[in-house]
């Protein structure tokens, strides 16, 4: 090849994982070592620094969270949220008596005039919200951390992207890479084991963001298959901004998938579902593979493009 005409850059194979979403049971290794749990960006409505009069009225004596409709109280006066005055067994936890079924209107109409800050405000969200749709819109804030992107066991840390890009590297011991151009191997000696199963993912740094790359086996309907697709770490308005194409085959046969790159907001497995990405057939990938069609060695070759 010509100096400088390398058009794709050689990564490292990807190793087997074993898939235990599939059963459910599967316990985070890296749990333990994240600093950026879900506690840790307040995700139980506690807003810290905006201590005052009112969100003290609203805070629940019990759980300690913001309280919503329904408020109830008991014959005293003693405010609490409606999820601990189940677990209360309908006892004031105050003065003890029975809380019957009395509402606080005055303190729902209180909280109905309150505007509070978004919760992911220390992240960089500024807006103001009353406080009843406040908790729509944290539900879609653009600043909400993200979950891990990580495919092979459900891990729980959430977190920004530099978060979760160092918690990959780090706690999942994945590869990063850069450019946008890649050619990956898939390498497994006994394909026709592999039911539902997912490689190591790789991640790509290029135009300065982060993408993985999944490679997934499952069945689909009846047949075995094989699915590679790109997730993009950010939203997903962001996402469109860029398109990817995967390539595979042997032998003057070549399946191509242009696609682009679906949020990591959308789970791996809904980018499954709905397949969206390159799907190999399992007899096809083996007959891609060469030799006594024994092995998976599928060689995918993939760039990265930016629209516009
Ligand atoms: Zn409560
Ligand atoms: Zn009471
Ligand atoms: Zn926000
Ligand atoms: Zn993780």
């Amino acid at each position: 090849m010509a100096p400088g005409g390398s058009a794709f850059k050689e990564v490292i194979e990807s190793h087997l994982i074993c898939s235990d979403y599939e059963t459910g049971k599967a316990k985070s290794e890296a749990k333990s070592k994240s600093t950026f749990t879900k506690s840790s960006v307040g995700l139980n409505g506690k807003i810290g620094s905006s201590k005052n009069g009112v969100h003290d009225l609203l805070e629940c004596p019990v759980c300690k969270n913001l309280m919503y409709p329904p408020i109830h109280q008991c014959p005293n006066g003693h405010t609490l949220c409606s999820n601990c005055k189940i677990k209360v067994h309908n006892v004031c936890p105050t003065c003890h008596h029975d809380l019957g079924n009395i509402r606080c209107l005055a303190l729902e109409r209180v909280a109905e005039s309150w505007e509070l800050p978004c919760r992911y405000q220390s992240i960089g969200c500024h807006d103001i919200f009353p406080y009843y749709t406040k908790l729509k819109h944290e539900q879609n804030c653009g600043f909400r951390p993200y979950n891990c992107p990580y495919a092979g066991s459900e891990c729980s840390v959430m977190g920004d992207i530099p978060t979760l890009v160092s918690h990959l590297k780090d706690d999942h011991n994945v590869d990063m890479h850069d450019g946008c151009t890649f050619n990956h191997r898939y390498v497994k000696t006994n394909p026709h084991e592999v039911e539902n199963a997912t490689w190591m993912l790789t991640l790509f740094n290029s135009f300065g963001r982060h993408f993985c790359l999944h490679f997934e086996a499952f069945q689909l309907g009846a047949a075995p298959v094989y699915m590679a697709f790109l997730r993009f770490m950010g939203d997903e308005n962001e996402a469109k901004k860029f398109s990817y194409s995967l390539e595979v085959g042997a032998d003057r046969r070549k399946l191509i998938w242009q696609g682009i790159p679906r949020s990591i907001r959308d789970h791996h497995r809904k980018v499954r579902d709905s397949q969206d990405g390159l799907i190999i057939q399992r007899d096809l990938a083996l007959c891609f593979s060469g030799g006594d069609k024994k092995e998976l060695k599928l060689r995918i070759t993939g760039r990265i493009m930016k629209e516009g």
